[in-house]
């Protein structure tokens, strides 16, 4: 099977998703995730109509981005994995959406490199829903003072919050929680929800999905 036709199965499935949960047909945003794929390989995905993606690492999407987006504007990237902070003003530099800010130090790292570049990339706090040791994110406990001291101290706004649940566990009660936490921290979308699971996420309120393999094929 070719992207487009893909990209056209996963969103008919989203909007099914989406209607069956009695949501609008086009209240989510599909983030197509095209780490490890280069240039050549996402241009059919933008021909075909998609303008949001997310890649893991900046220095892979340095590499592609900018040549697509003088291709094609109206490109809107998503950083999806960990952030390092000698990599912070390159990711606020290169990206719309931070959705992995994760730490303390990293906040402050990304609104400081906010200031100095007069950027404003939106941003999303990682939460680890799953208490995994080896994964990244805020502890559910600590979501809501963390989202008030990246607005009270640091002056961010903080758009969603976004998961990653542990890969041998049923998503829906990780989906449930990080939709709990939102509303508790006062945050308004939730990213989450991958190619095995991005209809779960929809039931369960996501605004956005995280798509990869079920677009590009694997990696
Ligand atoms: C790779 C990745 C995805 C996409 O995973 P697929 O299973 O290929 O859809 C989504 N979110 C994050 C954080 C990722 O690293």
């Amino acid at each position: 099977m070719e992207v487009e036709e893909r990209l056209n199965e996963v969103r008919a499935r989203i909007r099914k998703a989406s209607v069956n949960g009695g949501r609008d047909v086009d209240a989510v945003t599909l983030v197509a995730v095209s780490k490890t794929f280069d240039a050549n390989a996402i241009r059919p995905a933008i021909a075909a109509g998609q303008r949001v993606f997310g890649e893991n690492r900046v220095q892979e999407a340095q590499g592609k981005w900018p040549a697509l987006r003088e291709e094609t504007p109206g490109l809107e990237l998503h950083l999806i994995g960990p952030l390092q902070s000698n990599k912070t003003a390159e990711a606020v530099a290169l990206f719309d959406v931070i959705e992995t800010i994760d730490r303390e130090k990293i906040a402050r790292a990304v609104a400081a490199e906010m200031h100095r570049q007069s950027r404003q990339p939106r941003l999303y706090v990682q939460v680890n829903t799953g208490l995994e040791p080896q994964k990244a994110g805020i502890v559910p406990d600590d979501v809501k003072a963390f989202v008030a001291f990246c607005c009270d101290e640091l002056g961010l706004s903080v758009e969603g919050l976004m998961c990653i649940p542990p890969v041998d566990e049923n998503p829906g009660p990780h989906f449930a929680l990080l939709a709990k936490l939102a509303k508790e921290a006062g945050v308004e979308r939730l990213s989450m929800g991958m190619s095995g699971d991005y209809e779960i996420a929809v039931a369960f309120g996501a605004s956005s999905v995280r798509v990869g393999s079920a677009i590009f094929g694997t990696r």
